[in-house]
Order: C-alpha cells, then sequence, then structure tokens
C-alpha cells in the first residue's frame, strides 16, 4: 500500500517548497518577485537562513515563492498548507472550517483564511478549462437552484431568504460553471449565457425554467425537457447531468458546510465547481486535482479584510 499522504512533500517543510516552487516556476527558474528577473536568485541554504528561502542576484533581495500568491503574509508551514490543499481537493464535498481548525490547531480565524485561501486558488482559469463551454455538436446543460437555510434552524427570526444560483455544465468530459445571481430573471442569465456558453452548442434546458426561456442564441439548437410534464430524458435531449451535480453541490453545502453567507457563496461555488470540473471522470485523480489548485495559487494574494460579520461567521459553531 502506498498513501497518498506519505509524500515527502506533506511533512518536510524544503520537500514542500521545491513542490510549490516547481509548480510557480514551471521551467524550474526562481522569479524574483521584487524586480522580476527570472532564473538570476541562488537558495539560501545557510543554518540560519529558514527553507524555501532565495537571494535574487540581480536586486539583491531576499524572497520565497510565497510572495503574491495565496501562501503570502501566512505563518503556516508549507506542508501544513499542502495538507489542507490536499483535504480540500481531495473531499467530494468539501471540507468545514471546524474540521480545518481541528486538524491542524490554531484558531477558527486562521482556519476560515486557510479555507478560503484554497478557495482563491481553485478558481478559473487555472482549472483545466478556459473559455466558452461547449463548441459544435457539443452539448452544455442549464439549470437553477436555491441554496439556503432550513427553516427550522431559525426559529427565533424570520427564514432568510433563499439564494440563487444557476449552472452551466458542458456534458461530457467538460466543465461546470456556477453563479451566484441576485435574482434568477432572464436579464440576470442572459450575460452569463452569452459569455460562458459557445454559441455553436447545442443548449438543453428545463422548459420550466427561466433558463430555458433565454437561449435564443442557440435558435433550434436550444433543446428542452417538460419536467412539469414528467418527461425526463427524451433521446439525448435531458438536464440530469446539471441536476447531478446539483445534488453534490447541495450535499456538500448542507452537510459540511451547512451555513454559507450570500456574501461567500459565490466562494463555495467555485470550490465545488473546481473539484466537479477536475474530477475522476475525466482523467484528473486526488494529487493531480491538488497539483492544479496549489498551481491556482500564483497571483491570487488574497486582498479583502476581515470584517466583524466575516470573524462573526468564522465563530459559528459548525
Ligand atoms: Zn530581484
Amino acid at each position: 500500500m502506498k498513501s497518498e499522504l506519505s509524500a515527502p512533500y506533506f511533512h518536510n517543510e524544503e520537500a514542500a517548497f521545491a513542490y510549490v516552487e516547481a509548480r510557480m516556476w514551471p521551467d524550474g527558474k526562481p522569479i524574483c518577485p521584487k524586480c522580476g528577473v527570472v532564473g538570476q536568485a541562488g537558495r539560501l541554504r545557510g543554518k540560519s537562513s529558514r527553507p524555501g528561502l532565495w537571494k535574487c542576484y540581480a536586486c539583491r533581495k531576499e524572497f520565497t515563492v510565497r510572495i503574491g500568491t495565496v501562501f503570502e503574509s501566512s505563518h503556516a508551514p508549507m506542508h501544513v498548507w499542502l495538507q489542507a490543499f490536499h483535504l480540500m481537493c481531495s473531499s467530494k464535498k468539501g471540507i468545514s472550517t471546524r474540521q480545518l481548525q481541528r486538524t491542524f490547531g490554531g484558531s477558527m480565524k486562521t482556519a476560515w483564511f486557510l479555507g478560503h485561501r484554497i478557495r482563491e486558488a481553485m478558481k478559473e482559469p487555472h482549472s483545466t478549462f478556459g473559455g466558452p463551454l461547449g463548441g459544435a455538436f457539443r452539448v452544455v446543460e442549464s439549470d437553477e437552484t436555491y441554496i439556503g437555510r432550513k427553516a427550522e434552524s431559525r426559529a427565533y427570526e424570520p427564514p432568510a431568504p433563499k439564494q440563487s444560483v444557476m449552472a452551466l455544465v458542458e456534458r461530457g468530459w467538460g466543465a461546470v460553471r456556477s453563479f451566484h445571481v441576485p435574482n434568477v430573471t432572464a436579464a440576470n442569465l442572459q450575460p452569463i449565457i452569452a459569455k460562458h456558453v459557445h454559441s455553436d452548442s447545442r443548449y438543453m434546458t428545463d422548459t420550466s425554467t427561466v433558463s430555458g426561456m433565454v437561449g435564443l442564441p442557440f435558435r433550434d439548437r436550444h433543446q428542452t425537457i417538460n419536467h412539469s410534464a414528467k418527461e425526463y430524458v427524451r433521446g439525448d435531449v435531458y438536464t440530469n447531468t446539471i441536476e447531478g451535480y446539483f445534488s453534490i453541490l447541495k450535499r456538500g453545502i448542507y452537510g459540511i458546510y451547512q451555513h454559507v453567507s450570500e456574501a461567500h457563496l459565490q466562494r463555495y461555488l467555485t470550490e465545488f465547481d473546481f473539484r466537479y470540473s477536475n474530477r475522476i471522470k475525466v482523467g484528473v485523480d486526488d494529487v493531480q486535482r491538488t497539483a492544479l489548485a496549489v498551481q491556482g495559487a500564483w497571483g491570487r494574494r488574497l486582498t479583502y479584510e476581515t470584517t466583524r460579520a466575516q470573524r462573526r461567521e468564522a465563530a459559528v459553531p459548525f
């Protein structure tokens, strides 16, 4: 047996830096984040130098691969970061802040930031696919769903309005993209569909959904299935792929995350999109998925500040 968790970069700080450097600097040449010079730095190996430290020969400044990435200004050791990346990338329904905190120690706030920085790294275009979904003879399914708290968990307050999510999936080998929209209206969905679905695609929806009413650019390539008339499959016309995705999303959001605030819903959607778009079925295993996410850490310094509301959310018992 060979456990994925035995890899040296999960335990050894130097191996962890080497792993990240190999993904940030693909041709093996260190890039100085201070002056931008490529391949003109030396690794500092002295006893007093911390792992991962380089010195640029051009500007004489010291740097690590953390600078300008989601790893910047974090005190967590790099091998712990990689463990967290692996957990998040290999758990089909995600991993809660509470679980991250139990596993890695530290505060809930630290765990919360760790999770959100990893979600930041999972953003496209660093996942496998870029450009619009679909194309000639390819099928894109579209549907909407609603995410919200169960009424019984809010006994003392009126139930919060549910959040609207629309998603597009390219059937077969393609990717999924989900969007948190203020309301499900043709005006809100139309620009998303125009931007993210190739106009030569076959576009499939349920007749009764709003996505089903805004398929204009596809003309006769827009095919609908009538769920309200109990029609679910007609030849290769169906929306089962997108419904399957929504069921993974909902099991994760309700089962693992339990409460996702409106302000952060899009980040969670990004996380579920990333795992689905880079799934086993399209030939991406857990190890490769983790590597893709780490690659996405480049240029993704997290810029937003912790607000009181975010700290409150981090303190919610999960
Ligand atoms: Zn430099």
